[in-house]
């Protein structure tokens, strides 16, 4: 097929998707595993919005221009395998010479001089067409879909539990903002607790999409109406979840006056942008996106007011019993900025839920059978539960994810996995591909917020026992390391989840083909990713991370 064949049939924009199938369309299986995933990345099936490259997170994109995608693909396909490709926020712009166990392609994305790291200075050369905002997954071409957040957003809830509720949901009513790529999780995640869920989105496309791929349960337009169904449901102990379309700051408004207090509440609309992200209350959504284009600085004051708003509504929530927290959107800081002071009141989840996950270099390990076959994921599932057999907790998410969680492009699967736990799996992977027991390679890779890749100080390294927040030669060592390992992709970015000038962090995605190579790429790469979350917590002085330094040999 030539390049013109290819991008017709694969990549008419805004209409792309990802070969499936055992043939080879690139020189190499490590560059087509890159094409494929970056065209999965813009599916239909699995981006928020094709025509505007945006895979989720605002705007967060896998490719800055569509001319720019085109030049990604075509140059995939004729990549040897001793070149590497190097992208600069969402632009092709040359080949390197490498070697064989190199990553294929190198990317930075969104980074700038910290001096000039504000939303404003990125606005004006994204303006100009000089940058992309990557967000963490989309610029490095390993989102699979709101699975991608599913089982981190269901440890966050079942974390909640355990430390607020007995370890049990039922009859507990969770409430929260945005139902948009990441967002979208919550509602399943919240039913596969046990408990009854209530998500506010102020675009109805959203929710219909959650709808459409099982996420969301019943989606209406009446507050009256919902809250008669999430009552109800609390009362009978129903584990289910209704999408409302509506500004959130409103709800949690009739929220106070009616004198609801939920049991859990959080939000994930997309407050780090806020001018692309957050709608500010007060306005329809068609009048916020016309506000946007035409006076980005008034609308930028606006969200930031409503953001103060909106957050003073959660603190009042919280203070009547409510268990609060931020879930890694940068809210907290916005709405400080927009006059409500005591926002940091609210506390962070990574602190609150995640950070002892982290110490054990645990991380949201996640693959895709680039075959495009489930039942690849069927028997990768299966091969897991057999390595793991005391991994109680992975087997019950295994099981239940095989039930309730649909597939968005290609099949995949995310499951938290450890230090060990991690090579021992993609070992596993790479045999399975060997032998033929799934018909196609396999990819690896995991989000950015993981234990060793990210300096996000109002996120994933909030509150750090050391102060060392904002320290990120923590994520530029995770992506040397994973460069030097053979990683197949790496990628480094700036602003992720949190926005610009707040978060730094890095990427890494690796392919299990069947060959001796991958194992030894593997072998390196999936020991070196969740050592690096070791050593940054034991060198921030968490005894847990210590102890594990301890136990898996690291430094010896
Ligand atoms: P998204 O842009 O796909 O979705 C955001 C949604 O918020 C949209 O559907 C939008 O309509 C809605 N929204 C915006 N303002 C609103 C308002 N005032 N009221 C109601 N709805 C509103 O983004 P996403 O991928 O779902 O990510 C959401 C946020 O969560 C981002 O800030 C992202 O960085 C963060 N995030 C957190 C985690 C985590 O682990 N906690 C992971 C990934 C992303």
């Amino acid at each position: 097929m030539s390049v013109e064949e290819f991008l017709q049939t694969y990549a008419n924009h805004p209409v792309y998707f990802p070969p499936r199938g055992p043939k080879l369309h690139a020189k190499n299986w490590p560059a087509e595993a890159a094409l494929r995933m970056f065209l999965n990345n813009l599916s239909q099936d699995v981006a928020e919005d094709p025509e505007r490259l945006v895979v989720y997170g605002g705007i967060g994109q896998a490719a800055r221009t569509p001319q720019d995608a085109c030049k990604i693909i075509e140059l995939l396909l004729t990549l040897e395998e001793d070149e590497s490709l190097l992208i600069q926020s969402g632009k092709p712009v040359g080949k390197i010479r490498s070697h064989a166990e190199a990553p294929r392609v190198l990317i930075a994305n969104s980074n700038l001089v910290p001096h000039w790291a504000t939303w404003q200075h990125f606005n004006e050369l994204r303006e100009r067409g000089l940058m992309m905002y990557g967000q963490m997954t989309a610029g490095s071409w390993i989102y699979i879909g709101t699975q991608g957040i599913l089982q981190g957003t269901y440890e966050t809830f079942a974390a909640c539990a355990r430390q607020h509720f007995n370890g049990d949901l039922r009859h507990k009513l969770i409430v929260s903002g945005g139902l948009g790529g990441m967002g979208g999780a919550q509602p399943l995640a919240a039913t596969m607790t046990g408990a009854t869920f209530l998500g506010v989105d102020v675009d109805p496309e959203r929710i219909k999409k959650r709808q459409e791929s099982g996420y969301i349960d019943t989606m209406t337009y009446d507050y009256h109406h919902a809250m008669r169904l999430v009552l109800a449901a609390q009362h009978k102990g129903e584990a289910v979840s209704i999408g409302l379309v509506g500004n959130i700051g409103d709800v949690l408004e009739k929220l106070v006056q009616d004198g609801i207090t939920p049991d859990i509440l959080t939000d994930q609309t997309s407050a780090h942008d806020p001018i692309n992200g957050y709608v500010p209350h007060g306005m329809c959504l068609p009048q916020a996106l016309d506000l946007r284009r035409n006076n980005p600085e008034y609308y930028r004051e606006l969200s930031l007011q409503s953001m103060a708003r909106h957050v003073g509504y959660m603190l009042e929530l919280q203070r009547r019993g409510s268990c609060t927290f931020d879930y890694g959107n940068n809210l907290r800081e916005f709405a400080l900025q927009g006059g409500e002071q005591n926002a940091f009141q609210i506390p962070g989840f990574v602190p609150e839920f995640i950070r002892p996950l982290f110490c054990e270099g645990k991380g949201p390990f996640r693959w895709v059978a680039l075959s495009g076959d489930p039942e690849d994921i069927r028997v990768t599932d299966e091969a897991l539960k057999k390595l793991f057999p005391k991994n109680k907790q992975m087997i019950s998410w295994l099981e239940q994810a095989k039930v309730k969680v649909p597939f968005q492009g290609l099949p995949s699967r995310i499951c938290w996995l450890g230090m060990d736990e991690r090579e021992k799996a993609g070992l596993l992977f790479n045999q399975l591909v060997r032998e033929g027991k799934v018909k196609g390679p396999i990819v690896i890779g995991r989000d950015h917020l993981d234990c060793g890749s990210v300096a996000s100080p109002y996120r994933e390294t909030e509150g750090m026992k050391d102060g060392s927040d904002a320290v990120s030669d923590w994520p530029l060592l995770n992506l040397m390391a994973n460069t030097s390992g053979g990683a197949t992709w790496v990628s480094f970015h700036h602003g992720g989840g949190v926005g610009i000038g707040y978060s730094q962090h890095a990427g890494m995605v690796i392919l299990a083909d069947g060959t001796e190579r991958a194992d030894r790429c593997l072998r390196r790469v999936l020991y070196n990713d969740p050592a690096l979350g070791i050593y940054r917590h034991a060198d921030a002085g968490y005894e847990s991370a210590q102890k594990n330094a301890h136990k898996f040999n690291l430094n010896s």
